[in-house]
């Protein structure tokens, strides 16, 4: 398959070529592939502020961010340092650390709902912990959650399927048995109504409801008024647990992540990417009552051999240390600004499009009218994502490949850097237009 801005990347492929002998499909997590945009995925050798090298020389304004975490570009001195002083202390002892400690205060400090927390090494883990945790808080066995929501790849939240009250998520993925994903019930999201009904439906078995705090994984579908608390309302109500995902929102949006900016108080909550540094580190948190109950503390079990690792939480702190008040207004600033010149080049052009955002996290769909749910997300033009995709990347912009992603920015995003884009903006806005299914 050829596309018309295709540009020649031979390095990167010859090391795509190699990875495809030794790993499933060249690349060690599905979204890395180019497969919903086509082409070679590049390899990246090095990131520097809002920069990435690829493998062919190639330098590029990194609109990914590595899916959230580089909240403060690529390799932010302070952050390095921190690491190498840590790195230089051991990676890893097995035993409790300093770090761990100071983690976990800083994430309590700045979460209100966030009473006790414990750290991991993954979203997936967080999320698959917290579920297993409310599960043996309630005695129940069902969980609430809605299409469109990544929660990481934990068998039972891997279930997307159908929507409607009373729809048990049947397996999407092989591998998946029934009986891990039949006590999960998948709704449209911004539904009210539905997580009522279903409710209605099994009284006294829903364990908890888990959502995206303000989804990024179907593209940025921010919670319509009022659904969240609707949500925690209808928890207390039922006597389950409001399990709030603050994987990619936490700490990013706001120094409070979506709590921040809605203030719904969830029982339990999840965290990982910026709160890691670039570091495999993640966190689950939130009612001390409920946080009682994990192991050694209480009977339901969880561990990790490299939970809190002494180095992945210095380079987490180093980072939520450098994230004052200050950070969070230029980062907030920096993405109106790539964002409007987006939604302006596709408007000079004639396309069809709902630039949408939620604090700083953004994402262009290729449809017209606002996109509230998955299926909406599903009906946008995604062909026209496509070329516009390999156009910014031809002239230098990496955004995610894919029309079912939120686009991050940093606080190294500086003038010259959002310059670049808006250089590649009308060209790539004109390969949009003249897209074609
Ligand atoms: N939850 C949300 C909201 C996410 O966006 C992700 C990852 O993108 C996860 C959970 C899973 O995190 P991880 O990839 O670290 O396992």
């Amino acid at each position: 398959m050829s596309y018309p801005y295709a540009y020649d990347a031979p390095v990167s492929q010859t090391l795509f070529d190699r990875a495809a002998a030794v790993t499933p499909g060249g690349v060690n997590s599905p979204v890395r592939a180019f497969r919903a945009v086509g082409g070679t995925p590049r390899f990246m050798v090095s990131g520097s502020g809002p920069y990435l090298k690829d493998a062919d020389g190639r330098a590029y304004v990194d609109l990914v961010c590595s899916w959230g975490p580089m909240i403060l570009g690529h390799a932010h001195p302070e952050v390095i340092a921190a690491v190498q002083t840590a790195v230089a202390r051991g990676t890893s002892f097995g035993t409790p650390g300093e770090g761990e400690v100071e983690l976990a205060e800083e994430i309590v400090a700045r979460v209100a709902p966030v009473e006790q927390v414990r750290l991991v090494s993954s979203g997936t883990e967080a999320t698959m912990s917290a579920i297993r945790l409310a599960r043996g808080f309630t005695g129940r066995a069902k969980v609430i959650k809605f299409a469109g929501c990544y929660h990481g790849h934990v068998d039972a939240l891997l279930a997307a399927a159908g929507s409607g009250v009373a729809t048990f998520g049947l397996p999407d993925t092989p591998g998946v048995t029934g009986a891990q994903a039949g006590d999960t019930v998948v709704l449209p999201y911004n539904d009210l109504g539905q997580v009522r009904a279903a409710f209605a439906a099994h009284p006294g078995e829903i364990a908890c409801v888990i959502t995206e705090a303000s989804p990024g994984n179907m593209g940025v579908v921010p919670p319509a008024e009022g659904f969240n608390q609707g949500l925690a309302d209808l928890c207390r109500e039922n006597g389950a647990l409001y399990i709030s995902d603050e994987v990619m929102t936490g700490f990013r949006v706001s120094r409070a992540g979506w709590y921040g900016i809605d203030g719904v108080r969830p029982d339990l909550m999840t965290f990982g990417k910026v709160m890691g540094g670039g570091f495999p580190a993640a966190a689950f948190g939130g009612r001390a009552d409920v946080m009682a109950h994990l192991a050694p503390a209480g009977p339901v079990y969880q561990a990790g051999t490299l939970s809190g690792n002494p180095v992945a939480t210095a380079a987490g702190l180093a980072q939520l240390r450098l994230l004052d008040d200050a950070a969070y207004a230029t980062v907030d600033r920096v993405a109106a600004e790539v964002s409007g010149l987006v939604s302006e080049a596709l408007a000079k052009e004639g396309v069809a499009h709902s630039l949408q955002t939620a604090g700083n996290m953004f994402s262009v769909f290729f449809t017209e009218g606002r996109v509230t749910d998955y299926d909406a997300a599903k009906r946008q033009e995604s062909f026209r994502f496509t070329a516009f995709f390999h156009s910014m990347l031809a002239q230098g912009v990496y955004l995610p490949p894919s029309a079912f992603e939120s686009w991050f920015v940093s606080t190294a995003h500086d003038a010259a850097a959002i310059e670049r884009i808006a250089a590649a903006l009308p060209a790539a806005a004109r390969a949009a237009a003249e897209a074609t299914a």
